[in-house]
Parts: structure tokens; C-alpha cells; sequence
């Protein structure tokens, strides 16, 4: 405990590496100000669960996809779940980065009905210098997706003073008019600031790199939005939102239900 010396109040400090994970604050703390967040299960029990939903997946037209992190840095995990669900005939997403080898993605084929792939930016220097990792095969595992046939929608997260200039936007257009008729959409959608509050719910506030970006605006998203349905995207939304003529999809399209 350290001491506020502005207001002079005491000031409850966590030292995260000496956290062994044990709970045991959760049970002693009388004002319930701790709780656990995350659950671990296994196979069964997801697919336990999931099914319990059926009912519900049935009546909306949904299912499950399975999101991360990146559930390809799991792959045998991932391949069984999505397997197992198959079986169980219930419809499966996967949210991936595609950053991956080819090898972990292809067994998933016969398993997964839709493919949700981020696309970043498009220029590969601004994409390893900030991403992190190359933008080259990333790209060339959707392609190998489109190519096997797969179902799969791009998702464009839009990211002030990244990747929203008129360059960026014209590169997304150009790019992605190429699968025109082979993928099944587009969502685009703007940066929020609700990262900022899980950050600070787990004490992490001071490593929030984006505090004090602006929002996107609607108005901001429109060329880019305008430009995919120009170039024939079949089906393109903004910020989760069914519009802009996603309702005449070329290809089938389910909405999902994340778990
Ligand atoms: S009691 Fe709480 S803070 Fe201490 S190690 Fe266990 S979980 Fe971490």
C-alpha cells in the first residue's frame, strides 16, 4: 500500500508478477471488490454448452465462432472443437489473424463455415513496423482460403492516424475489388475506446497506448464504405451494422453468436 500524496489516501497497489493467480483475495474480500473473470474448461464442456444453446443458434440462424486471441496458436485444440461441433451440426466461425502457417489452417477446412480475417493495412512496412509481424502471409493464406472456397469476411478495424487516410482506403478498395465475387463481406469497423476501460479494470490503464486518440466518425468511414460497394463487395457493414446492401450477399451469410 502506498499513500496518494495529493489526497493523502491510501492507495492499493498489485504487484502483478508476484500474482500467483490463487483466488484466495476473492474469498477474503468482504466488499466483493475482487472477482474472477474467465473460466477454464475443456473440450466437452464447451461443446456441452455450446449445444445447450441450440435452440437459440437455430432460431437466429447463428452458431459459435471460436475467437481468441487467435485460436490458430492453438490448432489441435482448435481443429477438435471445430470438429466436434460439426459433428453436432452446428454452424462455426473462426475469428484468426491468419497469421499462420497454411499447414494449421487447411485441416480446418471441412469444419469451419466462416472465416472472420482481419486485414490491418494494406502497406507491408506500416504493417510490420506497428502490427509487428510481415503482412505477406497473412494475405496469402486468405487468398488460399478464397481459393479452397472457404466462406470468408474481412474485417477492416479503422484505426485514426493509421489506417485512414484516402491511400489506405484506396489500397482496401483496390485489394479487396479482386475477390469481389468470392468473398462473402466486409465489416468495417471504427476504433472505440473500450479497450481503455479493460486496461484500466485490470490495472493496466498507464500501458493504454491509445488514450487520447479521437474517434472515427461516421462521415470518415463513408468513402471507404462507398468505394467497397462500388466495387461490387457483396455484402459490406460499418461498425457491425447490417447495411449498405448487405442484405443482397452473394453468398450466404449467417450472423454469429461469439462464444
Ligand atoms: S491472493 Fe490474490 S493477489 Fe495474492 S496471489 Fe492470490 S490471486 Fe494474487
Amino acid at each position: 500500500m502506498t499513500i496518494d500524496t495529493t489526497t493523502r489516501e491510501p492507495v492499493l497497489n498489485i504487484d502483478r508478477d508476484k500474482c500467483i493467480g490463487c483466488m484466495q483475495c476473492v474469498e477474503a474480500c468482504l466488499s466483493e471488490a475482487r472477482a474472477v473473470t474467465g473460466q477454464e474448461l475443456t473440450l466437452d464442456a464447451i461443446v456441452k454448452e455450446a449445444v445447450a444453446d441450440r435452440l437459440f443458434f437455430e432460431n437466429s440462424g447463428g452458431g459459435v465462432t471460436i475467437s481468441g486471441g487467435d485460436p490458430l496458436f492453438f490448432p489441435e485444440f482448435t481443429l477438435e472443437l471445430a470438429r466436434r461441433l460439426k459433428d453436432e451440426k452446428v454452424h462455426v466461425g473462426i475469428e484468426t489473424s491468419c497469421f499462420q502457417k497454411w499447414e494449421k489452417t487447411e485441416p480446418l477446412l471441412p469444419y469451419i463455415d466462416l472465416f472472420l480475417v482481419d486485414i490491418k493495412t494494406l502497406d507491408p512496412i506500416k504493417h510490420k513496423e506497428i502490427i509487428g509481424w510481415p503482412l505477406e502471409p497473412i494475405l496469402e493464406n486468405i487468398e488460399r482460403l478464397i481459393e479452397s472456397n472457404a466462406n470468408v469476411r474481412i474485417h477492416i478495424p479503422i484505426i485514426p492516424d493509421f489506417n485512414d487516410s484516402e491511400d489506405d482506403f484506396n489500397a482496401f478498395i483496390q485489394y479487396l475489388s479482386k475477390f469481389a465475387d468470392r468473398l462473402v463481406g466486409v465489416d468495417i469497423l471504427p476504433y472505440h475506446v473500450y479497450g481503455e476501460r479493460k486496461y484500466d479494470f485490470l490495472g493496466r490503464g498507464d500501458t493504454y497506448n491509445y488514450k487520447n486518440i479521437r474517434q472515427v466518425q461516421g462521415k470518415d468511414i463513408l468513402p471507404l464504405a462507398w468505394g467497397l460497394k462500388r466495387a461490387h463487395l457483396a455484402s459490406v457493414t460499418v461498425g457491425g451494422l447490417v447495411g449498405m446492401g448487405a442484405e443482397k450477399g452473394k453468398k450466404p451469410e449467417k450472423k454469429e453468436v461469439m462464444a
